[in-house]
């Protein structure tokens, strides 16, 4: 397979992702997909789709479960509304994320992807302990479909990432390492943090974000592709460090502004060229 294929995050509904005919006219071969709504997830759909896929020459590299209700406003609405970790809607939403991974394996696909939530960062925490529970049970769920689950960076620092994955114990628990997210959410520098979980990334996001003033406390600010505080040559080298090749999905979720949206992540693509170049 080529190093480094250059991917983008897509989408089929309206809101996440740009559409695939859009990744086509960006010369993308690669995509992360954001899981369409459940009335699209039909094994009729599926087949469609993978039509749609083979005309386009794209191939999916990892299905990403979302919900509805999430809130990415700002970091308490995160930790209320994000992924399996709230109460309220853990039972269904893990419903939902085993039906996701159903529908990823009829388009063929072996990962899926999700953010899970705000783990609680003091492992005495009685919720902790469920958070591994249901965790473990869509690992085996996705086990059952031969997947892979990756669990996307960003809610918590790398050392407590480790011991999650450590406490959850299955051999199909990787991770999707977005490094823009460690900034934004301020759990630490995403360099240094690579190099802790190397050996669980199997997918990653190329995102790029300026610290906040208080990092932890509120957002950083999302930037485009090389304009923040990644640094993403340093990234592609720790990336080559760690032994990761894969593909490079560049993530920029701006659904509201498409044609600035394409522009970035053509730009995106020329730096992420540029770098592969110099790199060898
Ligand atoms: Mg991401």
């Amino acid at each position: 397979m080529e190093k480094w294929p250059i991917g983008v995050f897509a989408g089929v509904d309206a809101g996440l992702g740009v559409k695939l005919e859009v990744a086509r006219e960006l010369g993308i071969r690669t995509v992360q997909l954001h899981a369409p709504r459940r009335e699209s997830r039909t094994p009729q759909r599926a087949k469609d789709f993978l039509t749609k896929l083979d005309e386009l020459g794209i191939r999916i590299t990892v299905v990403f479960g979302g919900f509805e209700g999430e809130s990415y406003a700002d970091i308490p609405a995160v930790i209320e509304t994000v992924g399996l970790v709230p109460p309220a809607t853990r039972a269904a939403r893990t419903r939902e994320m085993k039906e996701i991974a159903d529908f990823a394996r009829l388009l063929g696909v072996d990962a899926v992807g999700l953010h899970l939530g705000f783990v609680p960062h003091d492992a005495g925490d009685s919720m902790y302990g469920d958070i591994i529970a249901v965790t473990r049970e869509l690992c085996d769920h996705c086990e059952k479909l031969d997947q892979n689950v990756h669990l996307e960076t960003g809610q918590e620092p790398a050392d407590l990432l480790l011991k999650f994955i450590g406490d959850v114990d299955c051999d199909n628990l990787f991770v999707n390492f977005d490094p823009a997210n460690m900034i934004l959410y301020g759990c630490g520098e995403p360099i240094a943090a690579l190099k802790k979980v190397g050996k669980y990334v199997r997918s990653v996001h190329c995102k790029d974000a300026r610290w906040a003033k208080n990092p932890g406390k509120e957002w950083g600010a999302e930037t485009p592709l090389g304009e923040g505080d990644v640094g993403m040559e340093n990234f592609l080298r720790a990336l080559a460090e760690i032994g990761y090749f894969g593909p490079l999905t560049i993530e920029r979720e701006i659904p509201q502004e498409p044609k600035r949206q394409k522009a970035e992540i053509g730009r995106g693509m020329k730096l992420l060229h540029e770098l592969k170049a110099r790199m060898g």
